[in-house]
């Protein structure tokens, strides 16, 4: 049995997955009319069916063997996989209509909160986190996978219903509520094999020949004890008696260790992401197992949207073939995490555009070297060579500027290192004469529907410049009295002119593209477009981008005003980043565009700027062996950014979370006089690592911007109090935990109101 090559259709070609918002967001606008009550369940369901049916057709007319299956989702497919296996958290047991459960789960409802949600392993994605505990009753729960696979059969598609793998999806649950300490969901493994079991006979019965368990957590590092899970798992899940054939797929990374254990188990397929983890081809060769099965070369990057260079992946696939029992290609990971479809973007430059490939896209580059792999480049030749032709056209066009490249080289360490801390400290305390516990806010203001309306104008053109900046100063000029009313310390201009806070910057330089269309699901409904980094960067035609409205906002007030920027580390994590050369040398681009604009603002009389860094610890790498050179290259371009002002001009950061962990270091590498964080959901127990660790300025939130409740001044005082427990009050700032964009403006001004005056009564009891 051990070398007997598994049966496969004829060209090799496959897929991971496939986005299904919808190339339009269908499902989004759908989703939101129900939960408006503008639609019922079943214009709902007819939405999705419809979503269903085009991938499904799409995936199989452009010639790939295998249409992966059960990719479709309502939210999550997390959720899903949860709710296939009955792990369905208490509080929502009651819900009988599953829809109606699956949105309570994932939204919240009165008197059951919603899941936690996280992100999927280093993307931009979100999963709701699985509730496992010793009373989890586990069994088949809900049948999507096999309704699906049946509802796709009636289309004439065989497809390989995927599902999360049940070491992974163990793996990433948390214990539920009233777990006994110690518990681990993933001592429940061996139910949950069971159950998998169960859900892998159904679907062979209703005809699957193939079933793909996504593994990716095998990506990351993992304990022996996991390892040996893993072996547990697949050990009993390809036990006879059963049908139908299994493909662990893993990806984001290499298997690495795991690789050897997946191999020496019966399941007939496994797929590697040949794009981040290309080192499992080192040695696979003398793998015991590996002669047996099917390997599916993730070759295609399904993470990000560049055109393959298709030559190379055919080598890279071809270092398989006489290994593997037999090859595939596939994409490295499923394609949720690119846009759908690169042929309905009509504005991008075309040299640009031909960078790229989308969803869409990256399925014919799967299929033509899936048949050059299997019936010689020859038989694939024209199309090779015209992909070859383009991708060296476009790489030999504009990506440099020398200019940049020329400052970078000649910007040393010295000139980005600032002054001591506690001398810029006094400095600063002179200069800006605030009081102790200054009170401030990180940035944005409650974005109304009209200043929404406004900017849509502006881009359709149906307001000229000048109408639009006279609107915005208006909307800033309002802010800044706002604030001066409320009596806060230090002012922001409140971002109106700012649709995101990457994107917005991305437009303002040079090196970015855009999209019209190009949305990825971020979690549930919520899609975001990532410009794309292609060139070298720099700020367009080298103008300033948010000086004019800084100053303005300035203008109105004696007090300081935020000169308010997204950080180079975030500007990278949330868009489609080149990858022909180095990360950290990217950063450090952004970083020096972002140096000149804060060294012009600090020109045009802006004495505190603001660099934000929500992403800082998204992009920390999967593997710890990775994470110290990516903290180097992240403080660099941060400090890159701000490290070009005098001592007395002082430099704000925000980061978004309140789990440091080993970030703590690098968050003091970045040299901020003041740092604000997310803190007010732990009682300011942040502060225990933060103050020690950070010894500048601090603000840890005082209140979650997240809920529309009003915080009073009590509440908040205590807070304070809490804070002041572990740094002194000439470190601590007072300021909500996050941008109020999406607040309404009267909880915010009762809110701020109330933020100033605990400030007051913990200054006056200092
Ligand atoms: N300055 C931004 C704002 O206030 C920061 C947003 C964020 O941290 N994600 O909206
Ligand atoms: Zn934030």
């Amino acid at each position: 049995m051990a070398n007997s090559v598994p049966s496969v259709s004829s060209t090799g070609s496959t897929v991971l997955g496939y986005p299904r918002i919808g190339p339009n967001r269908e499902l989004k606008r759908a989703e939101e009319a129900f939960w408006a009550g503008r639609s019922d369940a079943s214009a709902l369901h007819e939405v999705a069916a419809g979503l269903r049916r085009d991938t499904w057709t799409t995936l199989r007319d452009a010639g790939l063997d295998q249409v992966p299956g059960n990719t479709f989702s309502f939210y999550d497919h997390i959720l899903d996989t949860a709710l296939a296996v009955g792990a369905v958290p208490e509080r929502f047991a009651g819900i009988s209509d599953p829809l109606e459960r699956l949105f309570a789960m994932a939204r919240g409802r009165t008197g059951a909160p919603a899941c936690e949600m996280t992100k999927w392993f280093d993307t931009n994605y979100h999963y709701l986190v699985p509730e496992i505990g010793p009373d989890t009753r586990l069994a088949p729960g809900s049948r999507k996978a096999i309704e699906e696979f049946r509802e796709a059969l009636r289309s004439d598609v065989v497809t390989r219903p995927v599902l999360v793998g049940p070491v992974t999806l163990l793996l990433l649950s948390k214990p539920a509520e009233g777990a006994p300490e110690g518990f681990r969901p993933l001592d429940l493994l061996g139910p949950l094999v069971e159950v998998y079991r169960d859900l892998l006979a159904e679907l062979a019965d209703a005809g699957a020949e193939w079933v793909q368990l996504d593994e990716p957590a095998f990506a990351a590092d993992r304990s022996e004890d996991e390892i040996a899970a893993l072996r547990k798992a697949y050990d009993r899940l390809a036990a006879a008696p059963r049908r139908p054939k299994i493909l662990v797929a893993s990806y984001f990374g290499e298997l690495g260790p795991a690789l050897p254990v997946l191999a020496s188990t019966a399941v007939e397929g496994l797929a590697l992401d040949l794009v981040a983890g290309a080192s499992d081809l080192d040695g696979i060769d003398g793998i015991e197992g590996i002669g047996g099965k099917l390997v599916l070369a993730g070759v295609v990057d399904g993470r990000n949207v560049w055109r393959t260079d298709l030559d190379a992946a055919l080598v890279t696939a071809s270092r398989l073939v006489g290994v593997a029992g037999r090859v595939e290609i596939s994409t490295s990971c499923s394609l949720l995490h690119v846009p759908y479809d690169l042929s309905v973007e009509t504005s991008l430059p075309g040299d640009v555009a031909d960078m790229l490939a989308f969803a869409r896209q990256k399925v014919d580059e799967v299929v033509l070297i899936g048949r050059a792999l299997h019936e010689g480049r020859s038989a694939v030749a024209a199309e090779f060579d015209a992909a070859k032709t383009t991708r060296e056209r476009v790489a030999a066009a504009a990506r440099r500027n020398e200019s940049v490249r020329a400052r970078l080289a000649e910007l040393g360490a010295d000139h980005y290192r600032r002054g001591a801390g506690d001398v810029r400290a006094k400095v600063q305390r002179e200069a800006l004469g605030l009081p102790d516990v200054p009170t401030t806010t990180i940035g944005s203001f409650p974005q109304t529907a009209e200043i929404r309306k406004d900017r849509a104008a502006h881009r359709a053109g149906r307001i000229d410049a000048g109408e639009y900046t006279e609107r915005m100063r208006r909307e800033i000029a309002r802010v800044v009295a706002l604030q001066e009313e409320i009596g806060l310390d230090v002012l922001v201009h409140g971002e109106p002119e700012r649709n995101d806070m990457v994107q917005y910057f991305a437009e303002n330089l040079d090196g970015f593209a855009t999209t019209e269309l190009g949305w990825v699901q971020s979690y549930g409904s919520r899609c975001v477009r990532p410009p794309i980094l292609h060139s070298d960067v720099s700020r367009r035609d080298g103008n300033p981008i948010t000086v004019e409205w800084a100053t303005y906002a300035q203008s109105l007030s004696e007090k300081p005003v935020k000169g308010m920027l997204t950080g180079p580390v975030t500007i990278l994590a949330w868009s489609f980043v080149r990858d022909d050369q180095p990360l950290g040398d990217t950063a450090r681009q952004v970083g020096l565009a972002l140096r000149d604009e804060v060294v012009d603002l600090e020109a045009a009389g802006i004495r505190i700027i603001q660099v934000d860094e929500p992403a800082l610890r998204e992009l920390l790498p999967l593997h710890e062996r990775d994470r110290p050179a990516y903290m180097d290259w992240a403080v660099d371009a941060f400090r890159m950014s701000t490290g070009g002002v005098v001592d007395g001009t002082q430099i704000h950061t925000h980061l978004c979370y309140s789990e440091f962990g080993e970030v703590v270091g690098a968050i003091d590498g970045l040299d901020a006089d003041v740092t604000t964080v997310e803190a007010a959901r732990s009682r300011m127990e942040v502060l225990a690592d933060l103050g020690p660790g950070i010894p500048r300025g601090l603000g840890p939130g005082v209140y979650d911007v997240h809920s529309p409740e009003v915080p009073d001044t009590d509440e908040l005082a205590g807070q304070l109090t809490a804070a002041l427990r572990h740094i002194g009050s000439e470190r601590l700032w007072a300021n909500p935990d996050c941008g109020l964009k999406t607040r309404g403006e009267p909880e915010t001004v009762e809110a701020l109101t109330n933020l100033v005056a605990a400030a007051r009564r913990v200054r006056a009891q200092t």
